[in-house]
């Protein structure tokens, strides 16, 4: 769908330089979400392989962030395989939904109510990024939490349709429940995609 250059807003790596890629498609279904032009993945053109790496390397920054759309959509063995011969680091963000491939150095789970998780997923996770959007949400992160394993980074990031309403709870609850850390969509806050 699309490809820039800009800082990692959020999660673990926030605040990093990377280079985003945007895969088109996405059947996941949010209701917040703020991508839904990414859905139909139809109504975005083709690019090889070859030549999303080397818009990539336009820029000095080596990280490469995946994401959508939901990026599991498709087998990403090929394109994470080209990004790392040409020295990205190769992070990912996806729902989960789909079987796991590609290689990566982080993937950032961030689980959605509206479609399971497939399986696959909670081995590989390094991060479990949940977004709460309403109360019922602390629990709904808690059930992935169980299931992740015991070294993945747990996340709870605001919602930002919801952020002000939201983010006094969720400074409770890790108060509370200190295995928890906050996730801020900062590129929000700086204004950059
Ligand atoms: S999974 Fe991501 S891209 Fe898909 S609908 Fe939800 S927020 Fe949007």
């Amino acid at each position: 769908m699309e490809a820039f250059y800009t800082l990692q807003g959020e999660g673990q790596h926030s605040g990093r330089a990377a280079y985003f890629i945007r895969l088109g498609g996405c059947d996941v279904g949010c209701h917040w979400c703020d991508v839904k032009e990414s859905w139909n993945a139809d109504l975005h053109p083709s690019f090889s392989i070859d030549s999303i790496v080397e818009g990539a390397l336009q820029y000095p920054g080596r990280l490469a962030v995946i994401t959508g759309g939901e990026p599991l959509m498709y087998n990403l063995d090929a394109l994470t395989a080209a990004l790392k011969h040409a020295g990205f680091k190769t992070n990912i963000e996806t729902s989960g939904v789909y079987p796991f491939t590609g290689y990566w150095d982080w993937v950032c789970f961030s689980p959605k109510k509206f479609k399971n998780p497939h399986p696959d997923i909670y081995k590989n996770a390094n991060e479990l990024k949940s977004i709460i959007y309403n109360k019922s949400d602390f629990e709904f992160a808690e059930s992935h939490a169980g299931l992740v394993s015991p070294d993945c980074t747990l996340l709870m990031q605001p919602e930002w349709s919801k952020h002000t309403q939201m983010l006094p709870l969720i400074i409770d609850y890790i108060k509370d429940n200190p295995k928890w850390k906050m996730s801020l969509q900062t590129h929000k806050y700086m204004n950059i995609p």
